[in-house]
């Protein structure tokens, strides 16, 4: 069966390989298409598509931006968005990134203070020397902990300072749903609520809150990843072919960064089907028809 990838990042977010080595990567995983979506940039986009050309691997210009939730409903209170087949130079794409790197940009001062109150006296700089010039997030500031041994490992930093609700934890500025998949989709973008097993909800709750944001616009949801077992896949593919969502899926590869998830294969038994990219395909073309999108090609 050929099989794709839908959900990486590189080191234009806070993945470990470059957009030119991961595309290298998806071609020696022998993948029909993978997908770059970065958190809250598309920074990476240009060099992985030339490299694609170059290579002959076919790549998909993405993003993964962070929606607020409807916690007044009793659904989450935040939630990861995938825009895929986007138009990566849309100046109004361009234009609302900047204003969640913005947002970012100021958390991270404020996530230093909390660090200092707590008697750590880490600096902005030695945090940024992880990021290597690309954007700052919570997976530097575990590595900086790390490295002042702090903690042993990643996942003691975010379960003891970085993780909702932990002592080091600020909440960051979020696009309200309509606002956010507005905003993918006038790019050109299908969009896809990320990994809902991370939620650990039922399905009665999945599908109350696939419902309030198709309300709000999105076009399909990601059924296979690497952190959904077999069961919970079929059942999100059931609950999409009801809803009338189009489903993608993807490991979220991040390099050496998760060097647990493998490109294409997850856990090791991923394999997202080619196949879906004929449905997505499809979804792409009727945003494009909506009356919403510019190209600025
Ligand atoms: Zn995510
Ligand atoms: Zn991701």
């Amino acid at each position: 069966m050929d099989i794709i990838d839908l959900h990486t990042h590189t080191t234009a977010s806070d993945g470990s390989l470059t957009p030119t080595e991961l595309v290298a990567a998806a071609q020696r995983a022998g993948l029909k298409a993978v997908a770059i979506t970065d958190h809250d940039t598309v920074d990476g986009v240009a060099e992985a598509l030339a490299a694609g050309a170059a290579l002959g691997q076919a790549v998909a210009p993405g993003v993964e931006i962070s929606l607020q939730g409807y916690p007044a409903q009793g659904l989450p209170g935040s939630m990861h968005l995938l825009g895929l087949f986007l138009d990566h130079a849309d100046p109004d794409l361009g234009a609302g990134l900047a204003r969640l790197q913005r947002a970012r940009a100021e958390r991270n001062p404020q996530i230093v203070a909390k660090f200092n109150q707590l008697g750590i006296p880490l600096t902005l700089e030695e945090v940024a020397a992880f990021a290597g010039g690309e954007l700052i997030g919570r997976p530097h500031f575990a590595q900086a902990l790390i490295a002042r041994k702090v903690v042993a490992n990643r996942g003691e930093a975010f379960a003891r300072y970085l993780a909702v609700g932990k002592p080091a934890y600020v909440a960051k500025w979020r696009f309200p749903p309509a606002e956010g998949i507005s905003l993918l989709k006038r790019a050109g973008a299908v969009t896809v609520l990320a990994h809902p097993g991370l939620f650990k909800m039922g399905l009665a709750g999945l599908e109350a809150l696939l419902r309030r944001l198709m309300a709000d616009g999105l076009d399909g949801v990601e059924a296979y990843y690497s952190e959904h077992d077999p069961a919970y896949t079929r059942a999100v593919l059931g609950l999409a072919a009801r809803l009338g969502l189009v489903v993608s899926g993807g490991s979220d590869f991040h390099g050496g960064q998760k060097p647990d998830i493998l490109l294409g294969l997850g856990r090791g038994d991923l394999r997202v089907p080619a196949g879906l990219l004929a449905g997505l395909e499809e979804r792409r073309r009727a945003v494009l028809a909506s009356a919403t999108v510019t190209t600025h090609n």
